[in-house]
């Protein structure tokens, strides 16, 4: 086979591209725009289904331009109907090239209307955290724009997408060129609105300070964990040496340049972050910005150091907040009891297959 023909996943075309493939298997120009229009407006993810595509320019789409690449391995779902899905777009040097994608319906809308994916950004990651199961199988490489997409895809086929996070696995702002062209898709095509998707980083400050003036259409949710310069380094390794200072003034300028306010999320590790002096600490940092900050009590992963705070003591967390003037919301996270956080279903699988 040549390489023009070899097969090339739908979502690496640009939609130009997709117009002359279309001419080139025969049929016309607007075909393109009838064949994203059935993906992205009506979530048809087979080519057989599309009845407004002749079947001889289905078939031979089917082979040049396949709309979905990865392979679902791992599926879990919880009592309050959160599903988990282990998607393996490929390995890489023998490394599982697995991410996970978490459809989270609302609890408010018992219709059952809406729900917020959580969608990954890299097979593995590089910034290591002590207390995630993302990094433990460090990085193996960045996901594509398309397989960020196939993700929203896949979700989607589970039932209708409202608001979406950014907070799967990896570092988004170390693969920022094809989360950006990715969330143009959800954007534009699944029409999520700015408001609507949140990008959850361990907040590097330059690369901040580069895409902030671009206006991104995302909120802003900076992984902050700890008040002491010291203690982030260990915890969030990856920012090791750079100063919470810098940080916060970089997303200062975020909001400066978007009007949006910055999240500031917050990892609750019982006697290591949730102490009286911790949200003393915190209070002086972010009083005087607006902000909110989202304390998340630690989901334990397996083999931990680290325990999870009593419910007590993330009420006095936050009260403790409150009453410095600092507005904290807390997420205790839902899912599947067994491997609800980040990565944990990966290492599962990773593990069991060793
Ligand atoms: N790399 C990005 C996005 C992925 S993690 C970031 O660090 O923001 C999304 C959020 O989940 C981060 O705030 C992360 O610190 C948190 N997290 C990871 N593992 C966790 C665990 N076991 N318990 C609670 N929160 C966890």
């Amino acid at each position: 086979m040549s390489t023009a023909e070899a097969p090339r996943p739908l979502f690496a075309f640009h939609p130009e591209e997709l117009a002359a493939l279309c001419v080139e298997l025969g049929g016309k120009a607007f075909h393109a725009k009838v064949l994203r229009a059935e993906v992205l407006e009506r979530g048809v993810l087979d080519y057989a289904a599309m009845t407004g595509l002749s079947k001889t320019l289905r078939s031979a789409l089917a082979e040049r331009a396949p709309i979905l690449v990865g392979s679902e391995v791992a599926r879990s779902t919880s009592g309050d109907r959160t599903t988990k899905l282990l998607i393996d777009f490929g390995a890489v040097e023998g490394r599982s090239g697995a991410v996970e994608t978490v459809h989270i319906p609302s609890l408010e809308l018992a219709a059952g209307k809406g729900a917020t994916l959580c969608v990954s950004t890299q097979v593995g990651c590089p910034v290591q955290c002590p207390f995630c199961a993302s990094g433990k199988l460090g990085l193996a490489r960045n996901l594509e724009a398309h397989e960020i997409v196939e993700q929203y895809l896949r979700g989607r086929a589970l039932g209708p997408v409202s608001r979406s996070v950014v907070m799967g696995i990896g570092e988004p702002l170390l693969n920022y060129a094809n989360v950006s062209a990715a969330l143009d898709v959800v954007h534009d095509d699944l029409g999520l609105g700015a408001r609507k998707v949140t990008v959850s980083t361990v907040g590097f400050p330059d690369r901040l300070r580069k895409i902030a003036p671009e206006k991104p259409r995302f909120q802003l949710a900076i992984s902050l964990h700890t008040p002491f310069d010291e203690q982030r380094d260990e915890l969030v390794p990856a920012m090791k040496g750079v100063p919470i200072e810098e940080v916060l003034a970089a997303a200062d300028f975020w909001f400066e340049c978007t009007g949006r306010e910055v999240t500031y999320e917050y990892v609750l590790l019982a006697g290591v972050t949730d102490t009286e002096e911790h949200a003393r600490h915190l209070a002086e940092r972010l009083r005087r910005r607006r902000c909110t900050v989202n304390l998340i009590p630690f989901n334990p992963v397996s083999d931990s150091e680290y325990a999870r705070p009593s419910s007590q003591a993330v009420e006095r967390m936050q009260l403790a907040l409150a009453e410095r003037g600092v507005v904290a919301t807390v997420r205790w996270s839902r899912g599947v009891a067994d491997d609800a956080a980040c990565g944990q279903l990966r290492v599962r699988a990773a593990t069991a297959r060793s």
